[in-house]
């Protein structure tokens, strides 16, 4: 089995992580509930998309997962 030959030092292992930072996921607030919906996608709440509903809003909950 391969072994590493040297422990990982803490700068070496900091500029690792440096691309592991979690970010925040985007969403804004549905224009027809006000409740928090993702960019681009029917509201898990009401079914609204763009002014309209498109979808009957108990069945948008299974849908869309915010
Ligand atoms: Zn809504």
């Amino acid at each position: 089995m391969a072994v590493p030959k040297r422990k990982v030092s803490p700068s070496r292992r900091g500029m690792r992580r440096s691309h592991e930072a979690l970010t925040a996921s985007a969403h804004i607030e549905c224009s027809n509930c006000g409740e928090a919906k993702r960019p681009h996608h029917i509201c898990s709440h009401c079914g609204h998309y763009n002014g309209r509903e498109v979808m009957a809003a108990d069945k948008a909950k299974g849908v869309v997962r915010v």
